[in-house]
């Protein structure tokens, strides 16, 4: 069963959190230039020659107000905040049919990009599908009356709603501060490392790589859209080669941001051949990947630190399954099994457990790794939400506690190669359809 929808060539990058913080920053802005007038002869000389610069180089650049964040660990490349590019993409069918829906003629259309139509649709009132599934993702909103929200009031809500679940103690806060780490960059390091005890148990040296490399990524995009910053680029030597996926792949791979619950900076590369993560579909998807989650850990606060079909950097291919554990503990649970089923492979070096089940009709293979103990034999029949499979770990090709939970067709006790950019395995989220 593959589920191929088609390719998607659209490069989708964060629209949402278009800040408050840019006019608070104009504001502040002011206040010092009345303090000071020399100040602000210095401030305009050097936006002029600012303005110059980027207007010459860049003719088609569209409105991009980019907006530097700090760097870590005292890192000399430019980190950019992403929410504040606009994407001179153009616009896919999908998005056409869509702005038409909202009362826009073809020959407004024309001189329309991405980035108009994901500002557009920011505006617009969420569609009864997406509240549906918002309400599915987030229990707390059951009760709420969401026909009145915006698809930006809801993005908003899912910010803040993280920024307080992700948020690292007073103790994590002070080591992230004295050892001179952004926040940001701290959210984004869970995604390798799942915990902020973790990350502060690497050296800075082992951090400043990871990133080094998200920086360079980052410019290199901007690069792509605006063709500024490369000269940046070339001044630090630093090779095209070292993105976190590789400029030969971006073909095979779409960025989608806007990731609900997702562990580090909402967003990441896709294989083409998912259609997972796109825009309308984002929100089923990620319900699904939360009610697989609940079935297998029960209810705890989940984190998804790799979904299935994004570019594994450390692979160098398309992640075959989904990486997941509890938010803010327990310290290794016991996973639930998700099929009825029967116990077909154990891999105790690695920490694997592989069970047959047919909950699609015909036999596929459910793969549970990583796990610190099982808690099965071989030939052993198990029950979906009622048997323990074993305790979530870090065995085998892992970096922190977490559970690769993927599906394969058939009978098999091995998954698809992480290495090649073929995505052989099975799409979970269709597969297990729970409720
Ligand atoms: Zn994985």
């Amino acid at each position: 069963m593959k589920i191929f929808l088609g390719m998607i060539d659209l490069i989708i990058l964060s629209e949402y959190r278009v800040k408050n913080n840019l006019f608070l920053g104009v504001i502040e802005m002011k206040k010092r230039i009345v303090r000071s007038i020399s100040r602000y002869m210095l401030i305009i000389m050097v936006f002029t020659i600012l303005s110059i610069g980027i207007t010459a180089k860049t003719s088609h650049l569209k409105n991009n107000n980019i907006k530097y964040l700090n760097t870590s660990l005292g890192i000399d490349i430019k980190n950019i905040d992403m929410s504040t590019i606009h994407d001179i993409n153009p616009m896919d069918t999908k998005q056409i049919q869509q702005l038409s829906l909202y009362g826009y003629r073809a020959s407004q259309m024309e001189k329309m990009d991405y980035g108009d139509y994901k500002k557009i649709k920011a505006k617009q009132n969420m569609s009864e599908k997406r509240i549906k599934y918002a309400k599915n993702i987030y229990p707390e909103l059951t009760d709420v009356n969401m026909s009145e929200w915006t698809n930006e009031k809801y993005e908003q809500y899912i910010t803040t709603r993280n920024d307080e679940l992700f948020k690292p103690n007073n103790e994590q806060l002070s080591q992230f501060k004295k050892r001179q780490i952004e926040l940001d960059d701290a959210r984004y390091l869970l995604k390798i490392y799942h915990s902020y005890d973790n990350i502060l148990d690497q050296s800075d040296e082992t951090l400043r790589e990871h990133l080094e490399k998200l920086y360079i990524f980052k410019l290199k995009y901007l690069n792509d859209l605006n063709s500024i910053e490369l000269a940046n680029l070339n001044s630090k030597g630093i090779s095209m080669n070292s993105y976190a996926i590789p400029e030969s792949k971006k073909t095979k791979y779409t960025y989608v941001s806007g990731l609900e619950s997702y562990a580090y900076g909402n967003g990441d590369w896709f294989h083409n051949d998912t259609q997972t993560h796109i825009d309308d579909n984002a929100s089923f998807y990620m319900s699904q990947a939360h009610n697989i989650h609940r079935a297998i850990y029960g209810n705890v606060t989940p984190r998804f630190t790799n979904l299935w079909g994004t570019y594994s950097s450390s692979q160098g291919g398309a992640h075959e399954g989904i990486d997941m554990c509890p938010t803010d503990g327990p310290y290794q649970p016991p996973l639930k099994s998700v099929v009825n089923g029967t116990v077909i492979g154990i891999n105790t070096s690695v920490g694997k457990v592989v069970i047959k089940g047919a909950p699609a009709g015909y036999d596929q293979s459910f793969f549970y790794y990583h796990m610190s103990s099982d808690n099965v034999d071989e030939d052993e029949i198990v029950y979906s939400g009622i048997t323990t499979i074993g305790n979530e770990g870090s065995k085998g090709n892992s970096t922190g506690d977490h559970l690769h939970f993927a599906v394969e067709d058939g009978i098999t006790t091995s998954t698809g190669k992480e290495s090649d950019d073929r995505l052989t395995s099975e799409n979970p989220y269709l597969v297990l359809l729970i409720n």
